[in-house]
Formats: structure tokens, C-alpha cells, sequence
């Protein structure tokens, strides 16, 4: 699966606000929106016309796109299932990508960023149910206990990796059992769990057009 490559902080700046892309250094000063909250570019600093719809569609599309780190293709694959499925056509697309392996594992602390639990899913450091499963969009189900193989445990970058994400919380739909490096899902998400600033809203009417 194809995946942006180019610098992770451009993309903060151009949604003016941190999707915590980089680990460690998103909670530091050397934070990029810190020092320069605005848009990259030459024209950066100038205010954009304002589209009273579809621009602000497109950047809520843009930003939760950024955050799980998917891809357009696949996005609207998301979309697609989300309506579906019962229920609210927004709020299920946020619960299937809440709901994908590599978000799990950098919820549950194990990575300090989603990239960084992709490329452990990827690596085959990352079990389910006692199993290793190397797919980062794999969607986790109730009761399922997702944990770090016992010889990956030793690996000192994802020793520093779990310390750097220690007091970043964790989702109250998943449960930490820090002593053996797993977590359990405790129940699906519901959108109460994902605190993020989204306007899913703003999504669906964008696909609906
Ligand atoms: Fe975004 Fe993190 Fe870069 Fe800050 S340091 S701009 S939050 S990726």
C-alpha cells in the first residue's frame, strides 16, 4: 500500500493544527505548529478565500485522512462500509478507523506515533489473539487481546518508544496490561471515545455531493 512519504509536519501546518504525526517531538517546543501555525508555502501567511462549503469539507477530509495516515483509495473504501453499516454514516467511518490495528497499538501505547505502529504491525512485532498479524488496517473486535511478541519486547526501540508514550492516556474502550506488553478491547469505540476535533459531518456531506 502505497503511503506519504514527504515531511509529516507540513501536513499540521497546512490543516493549522497538530495531528501528532512525529511521536516525542509533537509535545515539544521544536513542534512545527508552534513555531509556524500557518499554512506552508509562499503563500502560507495569506488569508485563502473562504468557500463556505466545500473548502472546509475538503480540510476535515484532508485532516482525518492525516491522522490515521490513509490514503484516499482506501478512505472512500472506509466510507463506503461506514454506509453500510447501522447507525450514523460519520460517526462509522470513525469507529473503522479507530478500530484499525495500527491505531490500537499506538493507543495503547506502544508506539509514539501511528506510523510507528504501522511499521511494527509491518514488521511482524504486533500479535492478536496470540498471533502475529503484519496488516495495519486489520480491524481489532471485542474481547480481542492485541500484545508485542515476547522476543520483540527486548528491542530497544520499542522499549524507548512505549517510555516516550507513558502518560499520553489511553482510550477507556481499551485496556492497558502494561506488564505483558498487551492490551485488551474491552468494547468496541463509540464516537464519546474518539476525543479528537472532527467534524465527521462535514465528510459525509463532501461524499455526498
Ligand atoms: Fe505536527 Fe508533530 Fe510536526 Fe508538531 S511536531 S507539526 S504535531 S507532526
Amino acid at each position: 500500500m502505497a503511503r506519504y512519504t514527504g515531511p509529516v509536519c507540513r501536513l499540521c501546518r497546512r490543516e493549522r493544527m497538530k495531528l501528532f504525526l512525529k511521536g516525542e517531538r509533537c509535545f515539544k517546543e521544536k513542534c512545527a505548529i508552534e513555531r509556524r501555525g500557518y499554512p506552508p508555502g509562499q503563500h502560507g501567511q495569506r488569508r485563502g478565500r473562504r468557500s463556505m462549503n466545500y473548502g472546509p469539507q475538503l480540510r476535515e477530509k484532508q485532516k482525518v485522512k492525516r491522522i490515521y495516515g490513509v490514503l484516499e483509495q482506501q478512505f472512500r473504501k472506509y466510507f463506503r462500509q461506514a454506509e453500510r453499516h447501522k447507525g450514523i454514516t460519520g460517526e462509522n467511518l470513525l469507529i473503522l478507523l479507530e478500530r484499525r490495528l495500527d491505531n490500537v497499538v499506538y493507543s495503547l501505547g506502544f508506539a509514539s506515533s501511528r506510523s510507528q505502529a504501522r511499521q511494527l504491525v509491518r514488521h511482524g512485532h504486533v500479535q492478536v489473539e496470540g498471533r502475529k498479524v503484519t496488516v495495519p488496517s486489520f480491524q481489532v473486535r471485542d474481547g480481542q487481546v492485541i500484545g508485542i511478541r515476547e522476543a520483540s519486547r527486548k528491542n530497544d526501540f520499542i522499549r524507548t518508544a512505549i517510555e516516550s508514550a507513558r502518560g499520553r492516556g489511553i482510550p477507556e474502550w481499551l485496556v492497558l496490561d502494561d506488564e505483558n506488553y498487551s492490551g485488551k478491547v474491552q468494547s468496541l469505540p463509540s464516537r464519546e471515545d474518539i476525543k479528537l476535533p472532527i467534524q465527521e459531518q462535514l465528510i459525509v456531506e463532501l461524499y455526498s455531493r
